[in-house]
């Protein structure tokens, strides 16, 4: 923690290696020390695998939180379209069967999409392929980060995030979607693991349609601890809405960098979470505890 008369700086969403980051968690971990971090949660998609070797890479003053970011989808009303949701969730069971069971079939159906996509640049006459993205994933949940970094490579764009704009867009023709959790069995599986869940970039409208109000409040009404006021996807604007919409809910309002390594712009502690949110928010929390270097 923070020494006396200091703010402790917390960052509560951070990927690794063991998803679509470029910094292993032990590397993760050493950057968030030397980037001035107090308080580091390491949030990788869909799987817990970064945990251990983050715990033992951690030094003295730093305490990392265990958590994941969960895929989930938000189905609307009828004939409206679904809705991509990333929902984080802190201090879980890593041992929960539900939870268990439920990121290796997330993580086998990231595996089946990601190669659908590359089957369609492939066709579209681009020089990539499906075992070189694998090998850019080396074991991890897959995403389409891992496919970017085979585009770079390729010479076929001149970053990750240029692939983003176009090949990769959600919006694109290259894109396939995959089979998400439901978002409110997403706060249900995350509390039933001893967890809390906090509902990330909920306005990134860059990335892909967002949800509306009315959503955010249905899933306060199933156990929504939080939502993710600050983020690097955020307009000024947008984040005073969410904060007065969490006030409005009893939400806690979290801030985060959303960190992947060079795999995006976002730096470690670009957005931090307020001290006394940080605490709210884990009081709630029973699957886990936070490891203190
Ligand atoms: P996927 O999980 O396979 O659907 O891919 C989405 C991931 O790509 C998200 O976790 C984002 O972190 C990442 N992403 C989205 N937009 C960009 C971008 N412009 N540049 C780099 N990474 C991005
Ligand atoms: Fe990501
Ligand atoms: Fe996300
Ligand atoms: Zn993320």
């Amino acid at each position: 923690m923070a020494d006396s008369g200091r703010s402790a700086v917390i960052d509560l969403h951070i990927h690794s290696t063991a998803s679509d980051g470029t910094l292993s968690p032990a590397a993760v971990v050493a950057a968030a020390a030397v980037a001035g971090l107090d308080v580091m949660a390491l949030t990788d998609h869909d799987t817990l695998a970064g945990w251990d070797e983050a715990f033992a890479a951690c030094p003295s003053g730093l305490t990392i939180v265990p958590g994941l970011e969960l895929s989930c989808v938000y189905q609307g009303g009828e004939g409206q379209r679904p809705i991509s949701v990333h929902l984080l969730g802190y201090l879980v069971d890593p041992s929960h069967p539900g939870l268990v069971a439920e990121l290796c079939r997330l993580r086998t159906e990231r595996s089946r999409r990601g190669e659908k996509i590359v089957e369609k640049l492939v066709a579209a006459g681009l020089p990539i392929s499906w075992d070189r993205v694998r090998e850019f994933a080396a074991g991890a949940s897959i995403g389409r980060p891992h496919v970017g970094r085979a585009l770079v490579e390729a010479g076929v764009v001149a970053s990750v995030d240029e692939a983003f704009v176009e090949l990769l867009s959600a919006a694109g023709p290259y894109y396939v979607r995959k089979a998400d959790l439901d978002a409110v069995a997403g706060v249900q599986l995350i509390a039933a693991a001893g967890g809390v869940s906090v509902f990330a970039h909920p306005a990134a409208g860059r990335r892909g349609r967002v949800v509306d109000e009315a959503a955010i409040t249905a899933l306060a009404q199933v156990g929504l601890c939080g939502i993710e006021v600050d983020h690097p996807d955020h307009l000024p604007a947008e984040r005073d809405d969410l904060r007065i919409l969490a006030a409005d809910l009893g939400l806690v309002a979290t801030g985060s960098s959303d960190f992947h390594g060079t795999n995006k712009v976002n730096r470690l502690g670009q957005h931090t979470t307020d001290p006394s949110a940080y605490h709210e928010l884990m009081a709630g929390a029973c699957g886990s505890r936070p490891y203190a270097g």
